[in-house]
């Protein structure tokens, strides 16, 4: 199979998004933009080995390269909607391709986003998704507005996927939620669309709660005092920390997809309506002060955050 054949098999299926003039097969794809919105642009790479253990499956990896891009999405306010796919092969596998093919075409169907062109190499398994999205113009979240005297918030709960990989490393039969939110992370498009004009800053949790907070505070140049009593846990991982007295899971953990932001208080009470209509847990965990190192009340053994080098 050339790699014509592949792409028309696996990855032209038929789209229904009108703002796609000219999608897969051409040098490039067009689309129009609404007038009032400006791009947001985004890419992610998994590597096989390095973002998912070589076992996962084709379903997953499809599944979790498309929603890691659609969390940046949702970091931004924006409203996803298309993407370009990056494919290295090992090998063509029709099976796998299959599988993989099915799962994309179901969230990109879910997600209203759609595949507008991509390119197939020979290598290591390696999936690189470059995503669209549109935001109304001057709208976008982003890291640096956080104030003084804002609250901290995340989404769900935390550590879920990275205590999944825990069990999965140490041949702990798996907690079936912790590996749903591993395998096939949700990311939240309609909370960070929902926290446009209320929040002062977001960002998506992929590296593990500290690090990715810390990016919002660096940008904002203020601190933040969190509580780790008061972060959302599943009880799964409310045991684990129990037992082992170990919050580096919690705080490090990457792979979790939520959102954390900040809200200035006199947006704070608009937060319950948000959570309610987006179906999603919103908690506090602490508050924006002034600069100084992230102070973490609560924890002992914090660890070491994901470094990508
Ligand atoms: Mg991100």
């Amino acid at each position: 199979m050339n790699e014509f054949d592949l792409i028309s098999k696996y990855f032209s299926w038929p789209l229904s998004d009108t703002s796609v003039v000219l999608g897969v097969g051409d040098d490039g794809a067009i689309c129009d933009v609404e007038s009032g919105y400006q791009l947001v642009t985004s890419i992610d790479t998994l590597i096989a080995g390095v973002h998912f253990p070589k076992s996962t499956s084709a379903a997953d990896i499809a599944h979790k390269a498309l929603a890691v891009n659609l969390s940046d999405m949702a970091a931004m306010g924006a409203l996803p909607k298309h993407f370009t796919l990056a494919l290295t092969l090992p090998e063509v596998d029709q099976s796998w391709l299959e599988d993989f093919s099915q799962s994309l075409q179901q969230l990109s169907t879910q997600s209203g986003v759609s595949l507008i062109g991509g390119d197939t190499t020979k290598g290591p398994l390696s999936i690189a998704i470059s995503i669209v999205g549109w935001v109304e113009s001057g709208k976008a979240l982003r890291r640096s507005g956080a104030q003084i005297g804002d609250g901290v918030y995340v989404s769900n709960t935390i550590g879920d996927a990275a205590f999944s990989l825990w069990q999965l490393n140490n041949n702990d039969a798996p907690d079936s939620g912790c590996l749903v939110k591993l395998n096939r992370p949700m990311p939240q498009v309609e909370l960070g669309r929902s926290l446009q004009g209320i929040a002062s800053a977001c960002i998506d949790i992929s590296d593990g709660l500290k690090q990715d907070l810390c990016h919002i505070l660096k940008a904002s140049k203020v601190s933040a005092r969190i509580e780790v009593e008061k972060i959302p846990l599943a009880k799964v991982l409310t045991d684990h920390v129990n037992k082992k007295n170990d919050w580096s899971l919690v705080l490090n953990g990457g792979d979790d997809y939520e959102l954390c932001f900040t809200v200035p208080v006199k947006n704070q009470t608009m937060l319950s309506g948000i959570s309610k209509r987006c179906g999603v847990k919103i908690t506090q965990v602490g508050v924006i002060c002034e600069s100084g190192d992230l102070e973490i009340v609560g924890a002992k053994n914090i660890g070491r955050s994901y470094q990508h080098f």
